[in-house]
């Protein structure tokens, strides 16, 4: 099995506003009873599942409690899905797919290139541009979308370990405490 993740990611969150939203977010999930306010120190999240953890996942999906917790993420992060790469981006400009593998999963390394070097360009300033191969039009990294939503660039996450899937309510619970913000979810596993 192994152990998986899901991130809900803040796409809109500043660097400079980022601990402050973590810190209002959690505050309403631990007045809701889905984590215990308390930060335990370990490896897979420090806010452990609270008394009504039932709450943010799918009602179908609450048979078993999960052991693992939450672990918030603020400053500029990579957030990505783990295992496995993604097989293409698009742009959302002209809607375009670029392929990253073929259809024998062979890694196309050229098609890569600038994304991998918009990435590192991003994480140490916070901006790049992607040049779209289909409309030679400058795109930020963080607009691109990604297979199975693979990426997400951005200053604000939060990782809960080893829980059933999230509802659609958890979501709008966390976006309301993010003030409407964009977010996304990262999934994936170790
Ligand atoms: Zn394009």
């Amino acid at each position: 099995m192994g152990d998986h993740f899901q991130t809900i990611v803040d796409l809109d969150a500043g660097a400079g506003e980022a601990p402050r939203l973590a810190e209002r977010v959690l505050d309403r999930l631990v007045t809701e009873g889905i984590v215990l306010a308390e930060r335990a120190d370990r490896s897979f999240g420090h806010h452990l599942p609270g008394p009504h953890w039932d709450r943010a996942v799918d009602p179908a999906d609450t048979d078993e409690k999960p052991c693992d917790g939450l672990t918030l993420y603020t400053g500029r992060t990579i957030f990505h899905g783990g295992q496995g790469e993604p097989e293409w981006v698009r742009c959302p400009r002209c809607t375009t797919t670029t392929r990253l593998y073929t259809d024998e999963y062979d890694r196309i390394d050229a098609a890569w290139e600038p994304y991998g070097t918009a990435m590192d360009r991003w994480h140490a300033s916070g901006a790049a541009d992607v040049i779209c191969p289909a409309c030679a039009t400058p795109v930020p990294l963080p607009d691109w979308t990604w297979a199975y939503d693979y990426f997400a660039f951005a200053c604000l996450g939060f990782e809960f370990w080893n829980w059933p899937e999230f509802g659609e309510d958890f979501r709008a619970l966390v976006t309301d405490a993010l003030g409407g913000h964009r977010t996304v979810r990262v999934w994936g596993k170790l």
